[in-house]
């Protein structure tokens, strides 16, 4: 099908009487149909991503905008009297939390865009991460159906089912495909759950918890189901067309791991080999090495993955024979390196506590990466320590990226416009074009006003409409939208802005420039004290925007359900962007690279990725503040204690407690105050050091208030940071993965 014949097809779609959903799934199976037709040959060697989440977003726009046919489509529709924006109705794909699933996703679009084979298996899970109400100020959640629209873009492929083996069960994988457009057609591949009632869990919810192991049976289950489905499959594929041998088997294939979610694939790998096709272990883990990837997302030590010896020997015994083998030869490997007992004990894959993911991704792997060089370090000078010391070749940085397709071209049409006038639209096939912006910044500054003006207006008109809060358009927008963690410090950002409020009610802060403060975040539905601090941000709001003395000054703003298709606007209509995590804790962050594209500043502590964005973009043309890593390791290590810094924040910490707000009567604001004061058995008080750099925080705030006076140079400021973010795009990102480690 060619686009003229795409166009026609479309034209005789008749729309009359067609519900939206009709509409929207008529027209995504035309679309799906004519990308297809143009699919090109598989490749000889392809990268296999897994990954347990891959946050989509919505596809309609983007593979109608990646097919080259969103405009036609818009103009056709628009002459049968539709405006192609009541597909906004349809909701996200959300099968993923946030960062690492989103991840997942612009990865797949990069590859593509690039034309590299990269082919992404993952989980149809019939339920994505709830859906956010907030009831009363706290969040309610909601099963996410996303099914319920229709699945236009996804293709059942019954024939290449497989069954999927556990001790107690039998459970059928069935694949479901969906392509991702580019300049070559990839493919995410989805597998669903199918047999007995239990069977079937294994798909149906994602678990909404992304920095905490669930340790529970089901979740053991998911990851087993996902990586042995896609190993059983590639190894199946390789045999057919090479015969059964695997000497050659990384020559085609590569697997990289998203995480310790998908490391027992590693096991799985390995034990096909020798128990079905009778490789000798060696042989078998010879292989792996040369096949599997790690990257590490997180040095929270919630997030690492250790399996009970006893609960995977339960469900996967030869799983468990397996990893038990893998851990003797690992032990004898490190034994003849001389390492220490202690060396041993740090690196091992198995120990009293049972098997650790990490440990094996890291010594099977023949590549270990961090997602920013900051995080990188700390993993070769912190948690992987013993590992790089003895094999420091296998670990290299690979700084995350966002796509620009749906970061900018798709979610900021404005401005992606202004940059086609200014320096041509070679940048949308070469991003690396971005940077010639850096000499034209002092001609467009104006212009650049008006479409940063225009997001806003649009952002906010969006807020009204979903939120109900009136935001006037010269307000200046500081938003902070991630997940809720405590790491992330959104309590900090409340209390600065209450720092703020108060200082404008009594007269302290003077010649404040208007503001608006945008949350948007999901917690975990067992994580409490999140959950509190949700509903402290809404008591908040409350208070602030219902204030008449300040109402022309500050407002504060919690949107619902913060996903990818808010995101997109946010990240375009916003000017300042919260950065602000505990230093050495976040490891990269992606919602920063969107914001800086989109021209934001950044308000940040040097933490993750932000210290890669200050450094291309200018310390002048972003606001750092708050301790660093060694700070923050001193502060450890000499004690901190909260209750000195305390007494400069009183008023707005003790709002917590001394009856200014509700909490419900659920006590949790008071947990809140005492995780704080006097710390709980899990941790000290403030074990995120908010209150140390709460001050300089709220400075910081201020000075960026004053600075927008000047709009010219903020603008000029705004703009530095679009001009410098191509290094942030996965594209760049991706080129480094398919070179150094995939050899694609
Ligand atoms: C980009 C993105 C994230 C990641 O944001 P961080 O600020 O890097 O944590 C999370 N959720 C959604 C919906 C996103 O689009």
């Amino acid at each position: 099908m060619d686009k003229k014949q795409f166009t026609d097809e479309l034209e005789k779609i008749d729309a009359v009487g067609k519900s939206t959903v009709e509409l929207y799934n008529e027209i995504s199976a035309l679309a799906l149909s004519y990308g297809l037709s143009n699919a090109g040959k598989p490749a000889e060697k392809n990268a296999y991503y897994l990954s347990m989440e891959f946050l989509i977003g919505r596809s309609f726009f983007n593979n109608l905008m990646e097919l080259g046919v969103l405009e036609e489509t818009r103009k056709v529709l628009a002459n049968k009297g539709i405006d192609i924006n009541v597909f906004e109705e349809i909701e996200d794909a959300a099968l993923g939390n946030g960062g690492l699933g989103r991840l997942a996703a612009c990865f797949l679009d990069s590859a593509a865009g690039l034309g590299l084979p990269l082919q992404g298996y993952g989980i149809r899970y019939k339920y994505g991460l709830f859906k956010q109400a907030i009831e009363n100020g706290f969040q309610v959640e909601l099963p996410d159906d996303w099914q319920s629209f229709g699945d236009p873009w996804s293709v059942r492929k019954e024939s290449e089912a497989r069954s999927i083996k556990f001790a107690d069960m039998m459970v059928t994988a069935v694949p479901y495909d969906m392509p991702v457009f580019g300049k070559r057609v990839n493919t995410l591949r989805l597998w669903q759950a199918e047999g007995s009632e239990e069977a079937r869990k294994i798909s149906e919810y994602l678990y909404p918890a992304d920095d905490t192991v669930e340790g529970k049976l089901l979740r053991l289950r998911q990851e087993y189901f996902f990586s042995a489905a896609a190993v059983g499959e590639l190894i199946e594929k390789h045999i057919k067309k090479h015969g059964k041998r695997f000497d050659n088997f990384s020559d085609f294939n590569t697997i990289q791991l998203n995480d310790t979610h998908p490391v027992l694939a590693i096991a799985e790998f390995i034990r096909i080999l020798t128990a079905e096709y009778k490789v000798s272990f060696s042989d078998a883990l010879e292989v792996a090495k040369k096949t599997f990837a790690y990257t590490n997302h997180t040095v929270l030590p919630e997030a690492l993955e250790c399996w009970n010896a006893e609960l995977v020997k339960k469900i996967l015994p030869d799983i468990y024979s397996v990893l038990i083998k893998i851990n003797l030869r690992q032990r004898e490997e490190l034994a003849s390196l001389k390492c220490s007992e202690e060396e041993v004990t740090a690196m091992s894959s198995y120990s009293p506590y049972g098997f650790s993911m990490a440990n094996l991704a890291v010594y099977v792997g023949k590549s270990v990466n961090g997602v920013a060089r900051l995080h990188t370090e700390i993993l070769k000078h912190a948690l992987f320590k013993t590992a790089y010391k003895y094999f420091p070749e296998k670990f290299q940085n690979k700084t995350n990226g966002i796509t620009q397709r749906r970061w900018l071209m798709l979610c900021n049409s404005e401005l992606s416009a202004l940059l086609d006038k200014t320096i041509g639209s070679g940048w949308r096939g070469d991003i690396a074009e971005l940077s010639e912006l850096n000499a034209r910044i002092e001609d467009i500054t104006q212009e650049f006003i008006t479409v940063k003006a225009e997001k806003k207006r649009q952002l906010y008109d969006y807020i009204r409409q979903h939120e109900n809060i009136e935001i006037p358009q010269e307000f200046i927008a500081y938003s902070q939208v991630k997940r809720l963690h405590e790491y992330k410090r959104q309590l900090m950002t409340a209390f600065a802005i209450l720092e703020i409020y108060n200082g404008l009610k009594d007269g302290s802060i003077k010649d404040f420039a208007p503001s608006v403060f945008i949350f948007g975040a999901k917690s975990a539905p067992g994580y409490k004290r999140a959950k509190a601090i949700i509903k402290f941000i809404n008591e908040i709001a409350a208070k602030i925007n219902s204030d008449g003395d300040t109402n022309g000054l500050l407002k504060v703003v919690f949107v619902r359900n913060y996903n990818v298709s808010y995101a997109e606007k946010i990240v375009a209509g916003t000017d300042v962007s919260l950065q602000v995590s505990t230093a050495g804790l976040e490891a990269s962050g992606t919602g920063n690279m969107k914001f800086m594209m989109n021209g934001a500043v950044t308000c940040g502590t040097m933490d993750g990725a932000n210290i890669e964005i200050v450094e291309l973009a200018g310390k002048e043309n972003n606001y750092i503040f708050g301790a660093e890593v060694d700070e923050i390791e001193k502060l450890k290590q000499d004690g901190y204690d909260p209750i000195e810094y305390l007494s400069r924040h009183k008023a707005a910490v003790e709002s917590l407690i001394d009856g200014t707000f509700s909490d419900g009567g659920t006590g949790c604001f008071k947990e809140l105050y005492e995780s704080l004061t006097v710390g709980a058995s899990w941790h000290k008080p403030d074990n995120y050091f908010v209150l140390y750099d709460l001050q300089s925080f709220v400075e910081t705030l201020l000075k960026i208030n004053r600075d927008y006076k000047d709009k010219k140079a903020f603008a000029v400021k705004q703009l530095k940071n679009t001009a410098n973010s191509a290094y942030f795009s996965s594209d760049r990102t991706i080129k480094e993965y398919a070179k150094e480690i995939w050899e694609i």
